[in-house]
Parts: C-alpha cells; sequence; structure tokens
C-alpha cells in the first residue's frame, strides 16, 4: 500500500476538497494484502458520475466513460490507471440479465454488496484507514473465500457470482468455504439467467489461472459445469465396459497442467488461452465416440472430428472470438495425427502435412501433444517424447532444406540454356 500511497494521497485529497469519500476496493487492496502490486486501481466514492468525471478531468491526463452507465468513470495519470464507481447498493431485478445500477450513499452498503469477503476490503483515502466489515482480512489468512452476506442471498442476487468463486479459486488457489460450495451445488441451474459472455469471462480466467485444477473441479463437483461446459464432467463420467473408471477427466486435467509447463516455448509466453483450451477439450469426443472390441478392449473411432465439432459447438455458444474457436478447434482436430508418427512410415510429405496443416498453430500443437505423451506408464512416456524429439528434429530439417531451396532459382541449367537457346 505504501507504493500506492503518493498517487492515492493526491487524488484523496482531490476528493476530498470537492467534499467526497474515496476508497480502494476490491482486488488492489486484496491483492496489495497478499503482496501483489497492481497499477490498475479500483476505487469507489461518495461522488456521482458527472461529479467524479469533473474531479479526474483537473487531476489526470486521459478521462473516460464508457462505464458511466454502471456509475464508473476511468482515467489515467502516468503509469496509474484508476477507475472510480459511485457507491452502489442492493439492487437486482430477479429476471434480469445484467444487476440494475442503484447507487447508495456509503462504503460499507458498497461493501457488502461485492462477491466475497476478500473482495469487500477497503482502505479510505485521505488518511487511509483500513474497512474490513465482514473479515475479509482474515480470510484472506485463512486462503478461503466467504460471501458477506449468505451464499444464498449473494447468488440469487447475482448468479455469476459462483462462477467468480471457480475463477479466484483458480487465481488464488484459495478455498472456498463449504457453505458457499453447498450454495453454488443447490442453486447450479440459476446460471443460466447470465449471459453468455459473463459466463465466458469468468470461465477463461478460470482456465488461465495459476491453478486452473482448483476452479474446474469445483465447476465439476458442484454441477455448474453441466450447464457452462458440460463436455468435461462427461469426461468424468466416461467408463470402460466393466463400469470401471476410465479417468479420462483425470486425464484432461493433467494434460493441461502438463501444457501448462510448456506454455513458456509458445511465442506470448503463457498463460496461453488457446493452448489451455485446446488440452482441456483434446478428448471431449471420446465418450461419443468409444466401441467396445471383441477382445474386450475400448478404441474411440475418430474422437478427434467429433471433438472438434463440439469444441467448435460450445465455443460458439459461449461467444469466443472466431480466431480463438478455429484454433482450438484445429488443435483438437490434429492432437491424434503424431500417433501414426513411431511407427516410421511418415515420409517427408507426410510431416510437411503436418507442418502445412498445423499452420500458425504448430507451436502449440508441439505443446498440445507432447503435454498429452503422459501417461501413467513413465518407460512408454518417456519413449513418446524421445519420438515427438525426433519429429521436431526432422521439421527443422525439412524446414532448413525448403528455406535453401526457396534460394535456389527455379529453373535448372538446362532449362535456362533451353530457354536460351543456348
Ligand atoms: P482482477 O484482478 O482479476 O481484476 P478483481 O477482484 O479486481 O480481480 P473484478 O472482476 O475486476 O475483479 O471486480 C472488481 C471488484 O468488484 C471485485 O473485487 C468485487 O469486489 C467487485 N465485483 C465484481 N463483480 C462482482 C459481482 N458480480 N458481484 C459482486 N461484486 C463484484
Ligand atoms: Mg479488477
Amino acid at each position: 500500500l505504501d507504493r500506492l500511497r503518493p498517487v492515492l494521497d493526491g487524488l484523496g485529497k482531490a476528493f476530498e476538497d470537492a467534499g467526497h469519500e474515496l476508497a480502494l476496493v476490491g482486488g488492489p487492496v486484496r491483492d496489495a494484502m497478499l503482496g501483489r502490486a497492481h497499477t490498475d486501481l479500483d476505487l469507489t466514492t461518495s461522488a456521482l458520475p458527472d461529479e467524479t468525471e469533473r474531479i479526474l478531468e483537473r487531476w489526470g491526463d486521459v478521462t473516460w466513460d464508457v462505464g458511466r452507465a454502471f456509475g464508473t468513470i476511468g482515467c489515467r495519470k502516468g503509469p496509474w490507471q484508476v477507475e472510480v464507481t459511485t457507491y452502489r447498493t442492493d439492487a437486482y431485478d430477479a429476471d434480469s440479465r445484467k444487476p440494475d445500477v442503484a447507487y447508495g450513499d456509503t462504503l460499507a452498503g458498497d461493501l457488502g454488496r461485492r462477491d466475497f469477503t476478500v473482495n469487500a476490503m477497503a482502505v479510505r483515502w485521505p488518511g487511509r484507514a483500513f474497512e474490513d466489515p465482514y473479515g475479509g482480512i482474515v480470510d484472506l489468512a485463512d486462503r478461503v473465500l466467504r460471501t458477506p452476506v449468505t451464499p444464498e442471498q449473494s447468488f440469487s442476487d447475482d448468479p455469476l457470482r459462483m462462477m467468480r468463486a471457480a475463477r479466484f479459486a483458480s487465481q488464488l488457489g484459495f478455498d472456498v468455504a463449504p457453505e458457499v460450495v453447498a450454495a453454488m451445488t443447490a442453486m447450479a441451474d440459476r446460471i443460466e439467467i447470465v449471459s453468455a459472455e459473463r459466463v465466458r469471462d469468468e470461465l477463461v480466467k478460470t482456465i488461465c489461472g495459476r491453478w486452473p485444477r482448483r476452479g474446474l473441479s469445483l465447476l465439476v463437483e458442484t454441477g455448474l459445469a453441466d450447464r457452462v461446459l458440460p463436455e468435461l464432467p462427461a469426461l468424468a463420467r466416461e467408463r470402460d465396459e466393466h463400469q470401471r473408471h476410465k479417468d479420462v477427466y483425470e486425464h484432461t486435467l493433467t494434460v493441461l497442467e502438463q501444457s501448462i509447463e510448456l506454455e513458456e516455448r509458445l511465442p506470448g509466453g503463457g498463460p496461453d488461452l488457446v493452448s489451455r483450451l485446446a488440452a482441456l477439450m483434446h478428448d471431449v469426443g471420446k465418450p461419443r465416440t468409444r466401441k467396445f472390441l471383441d477382445d474386450g478392449t475400448v478404441t474411440f473411432h475418430h474422437h478427434d472430428v467429433v471433438g472438434a465439432k463440439l469444441t467448435r459447438k460450445r465455443m460458439k455458444a459461449l461467444r469466443f472470438s472466431n480466431d480463438d474457436t478455429d484454433a482450438v478447434t484445429q488443435l483438437v482436430e490434429l492432437h491424434l495425427r503424431f500417433h501414426g508418427y513411431g511407427s516410421g512410415e511418415w515420409t517427408d510429405s507426410a510431416v510437411r502435412r503436418y507442418v502445412r496443416d498445423a499452420g500458425d498453430q504448430l507451436e502449440r500443437l508441439h505443446v498440445l501433444t507432447r503435454a498429452d505423451c503422459t501417461t501413467r506408464n513413465q518407460r512408454k512416456a518417456a519413449r513418446l517424447r524421445r519420438t515427438y524429439d525426433d519429429l521436431e528434429e526432422r521439421i527443422a530439417r525439412l524446414s532448413e532444406e525448403e528455406e535453401l531451396a526457396s534460394l535456389r532459382p527455379d529453373l535448372d541449367g538446362n532449362q535456362i540454356m533451353e530457354v536460351l537457346g543456348i
């Protein structure tokens, strides 16, 4: 918080001079307590948006008001980006997909309508008085997510908060209080009134968090995943012919974790949404395509193609961009291709086709396929990794040769002589 002091002392004074309260709230307070610094600051004030705008225009470099309908005015000053929102109070229309906006007049009232106690702490400026009416600091120390009011009340006010519980579990690695899990389980179907875009944004943050297994298993355990990403719990129900658990679901989470380890080799480093989604969806075709053979084994007929179709359908329903949808779908469709490689029958043109079909997704395909090489059998996994090393070496060699070839003229010596008539 000391780092924020210079900038907020000035801003707090500007609001005080105008007769208003100002407080830092939510993410930046929580993260400051966790020792993580923000340059994006969320603040709340007793001032109405017009007044906030006047104050910020005098104080900062650039001001914007895209969030005005929700009471938010944004402003940048040097490296700092601040968003100042007028105090809010509880006011939700049970049938609406978005919470209505109603302004409140106290900080305490504003904090009481926030999602989790660790997000309901504030520091008032000027003076830096710490406000924590719901014991957020204790929950932060215990690393647990709890709601300021009862979870039933909170989730009927805004069901998206159930998704946010999974998101913060994944980002912070916190536990979710048992009563919160119970309410999520009981109220999971309410998520259906929330717009696909809001659900998607929280899902993206869950998948891109540092501990995605935590958030995703919470979604599966509470039944929320059945509403927002049903392909995932379907994997947990996958069983073989003896009704033994096949653990495709567990395998999927392991592949996701392995692919996160490999993210640093991707151009943008991590977290990489496309790569993570591809890991999560790579086997979703399995439940639909499994066949039992006479010898008692199970095979999955073209689960890559079916998986790609299911992936596209889900990502469209969640309103992902076309680029992300195409990229993830392509990876799911190609993730099995490598399994034909070990037999030594891939010609140079098969390797070239692999590179061409992967296109821009080649690096991610390397990550996904390598992550998928993990199996419980360590020896087999090591052998698969070596085989993939071999494939990557061949790709490198071929593209080097192609580069050389592209430097050579299209015509050979005989053709040149023919053209010139010599
Ligand atoms: P991040 O670092 O990911 O931005 P954050 O805590 O700032 O995390 P935001 O989604 O930006 O999360 O929300 C800012 C704050 O607003 C939260 O800390 C929380 O107090 C409050 N908030 C946001 N969405 C909701 C919601 N749906 N219900 C209640 N409170 C919410
Ligand atoms: Mg934020």
